[in-house]
């Protein structure tokens, strides 16, 4: 018997949609990703974005606070184990926040398989949906929530040094023993840049955030933490051109002027991407509408639906604007809210 919604992915919006179908007596079933080599190197491990991140202070209700009891409480204990030690201290951690909300879908009766869909068929209802090993599914509704990834420059000498002083997530790498006391880089000027060389500031000996202009693109709370932050400097103007290394490891960047032609090196351990994101859609196969940059097209406004009838998209998948947490959230609970109409008018 075809699944009456299938969620596919398990950041806040998949596990908002998940909340609410679960509550509408939909029997909802999530696929939560693969824990695999390929969705490590890509970021798209299970929990989404925010199980790789640090404080998340601005999703409203999640001061910081004694936190350890209401865990231990709220999770499941094989739940529990899996947070990292210690608390935000201004907000609720990132995977603080996914757990609690993983656990939330579940306490509602959700059923959670980790694997990721590989392909998909929404030619005709119920949708066929393929898993990574090629067992298939059949489906009523579709909520497509498989957010976005971390992008990279695209040079060669970065491809080289990937996961030996490059990468794209500074909490899970960042405290690794070839960064500590070292000089670190940092790339871009948005928040995820600036966000990422504070906390670097916690094992770097010095952290240079490199961007292409003269003014950051972070919010203005974040750059302006960035920019007191004694250990933190801002090289304007300026692109990496050339990871440098001794065949092992990072020992430096070529930097080039955006301004002029002058070029300069930096002495650093490690180089960190923080310059934007790609959406997760490749398994979709083109069958449902996105625009230029691949992010979902939602059909009409204030709705979640797609291009294809039945299947509604939810999160950064469908959001190149917002990308936060809480409007992913948000258009998760419309998602499902969609499906249980949709299912209601059609059945
Ligand atoms: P973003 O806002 O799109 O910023 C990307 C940055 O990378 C920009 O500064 C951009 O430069 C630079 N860039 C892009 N391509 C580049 C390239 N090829 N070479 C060099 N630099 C490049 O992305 P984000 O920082 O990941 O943030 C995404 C969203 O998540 C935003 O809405 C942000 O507010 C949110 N976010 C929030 C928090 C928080 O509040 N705690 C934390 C992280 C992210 P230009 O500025 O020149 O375009």
């Amino acid at each position: 018997m075809a699944e009456k919604v299938v969620i596919i992915g398990s950041g806040p919006a998949g596990w908002s949609a998940a909340i609410y179908a679960a509550r509408a007596n939909l029997s909802p079933l999530v696929f939560e990703g693969a824990i695999t080599n390929e969705n490590s190197q890509n970021g798209t491990l299970p929990l989404g974005q925010l199980n790789q991140t640090t404080e998340v202070e601005n999703y409203a209700g999640f001061p910081a606070g004694e936190l350890d009891q209401f865990l231990t409480s709220a999770l499941e204990e094989g739940e529990r184990m899996m947070l990292p030690p210690g608390h935000g201290k201004h907000a609720i951690t990132g995977p603080e926040l996914m757990h609690l909300m993983r656990q939330q879908a579940r306490n509602f009766g959700t059923r959670i398989i980790t694997d990721d869909i590989a392909s998909v068929d929404f030619s005709k209802r119920p949708f066929t949906l393929t898993r990574l090993e090629g067992e298939t599914l059949e489906a009523e509704t579709v909520i497509i929530a498989t957010g976005a990834r971390a992008n990279y420059l695209g040079l060669e000498s970065e491809a080289l040094y990937k996961n030996r002083g490059v990468s794209a997530c500074a909490v899970c790498d960042g405290a690794l023993p070839i960064f500590r006391g070292k000089p670190l880089v940092v790339v871009g000027g948005g928040d995820s840049a600036v966000e990422e060389a504070t906390y670097l500031t916690n094992f770097a000996s010095r952290v240079y955030l490199i961007h292409r202009r003269d003014k950051l693109r972070a919010s203005q709370i974040m750059a302006e933490r960035a920019m007191r932050n004694e250990k933190i400097e801002i090289v304007w103007n300026h692109e990496v051109a050339e990871v440098l290394g001794d065949g092992n490891q990072v020992t430096g960047v070529r930097l080039a002027s955006t301004v002029d032609d002058s070029e300069q090196s930096v002495d650093c351990a490690g180089m960190f991407c923080a310059i934007g994101h790609t959406p997760n859609t490749a398994f979709l196969g083109g069958q449902v509408k996105t625009n230029e940059a691949g992010y979902i097209t939602w059909t009409t406004p204030f709705r979640t639906y797609t291009s294809v009838e039945g299947v509604f998209a939810a999160g950064d998948v469908a959001d190149d604007y917002y990308r936060q947490a809480i409007t992913s959230a948000g258009t998760g609970c419309m998602a499902a809210l969609d499906a249980e109409r949709f299912l209601a008018a059609t059945h």
